[in-house]
């Protein structure tokens, strides 16, 4: 495997499991260039593939790049490790692949990323919101910026304000 991190490819398997019961194998693994760990899971391949259908009517295969690509975007330099991201890609495939026999709209997909970077990192969210095409109207994200602010702040926050 590429290396996330380096871009070296070199790496050794220090750990493998099953997971997501049997369905998948999760291996982690550590480049032996940068030292630094990430995982991989490698599951079977769905022989009838995933169909996005854009607001335009357009359909495209699913690509999970593509997710990852809107996740990368909207995180930019917030603090948001590489595993995590990964895991949201990860996640929202599998649920798709779970609940649509063949077809999914784009914007059934840009939700269930908006609902987990709303979970992770605000600014992540507003951004991916702000970009998204259910928030089209810029009091849309004024309400949802306001709703952010509103909400009880945790303790990731907190531990912000010391740092
Ligand atoms: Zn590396």
């Amino acid at each position: 495997m590429i290396c996330p991190f380096c871009k070296a490819d070199d790496d050794s398997v220090i750990d493998s499991r099953e997971a997501d019961g049997g369905a998948a194998v999760r291996r982690r693994r550590e480049c032996n260039q940068c030292k630094r760990r990430f995982t991989t899971y490698e599951r079977f391949e769905r022989a009838d593939k995933l169909v996005v259908v854009k607001r335009d009517g357009t359909r495209v295969p699913f690509n999970p790049a593509n997710v990852m690509r809107g996740i990368v975007a909207a995180c930019g330099k917030r603090p948001i490790d590489e595993d995590t991201k990964a895991a949201i890609v990860r996640e929202i495939e599998d649920e798709l692949n779970r609940e649509f026999e063949r077809e999914v709209p784009s914007v059934e997909i840009g939700r269930r990323v908006a609902t987990r970077l709303r979970a992770i990192d605000d600014i992540a969210y507003i951004r991916f919101a702000s970009e998204h095409e259910d928030f089209r109207t810029i009091e849309d994200i004024a309400a949802e910026v306001k709703a952010v602010q509103e909400s009880p702040k945790d303790v990731k926050d907190q531990r912000q304000l010391f740092e």
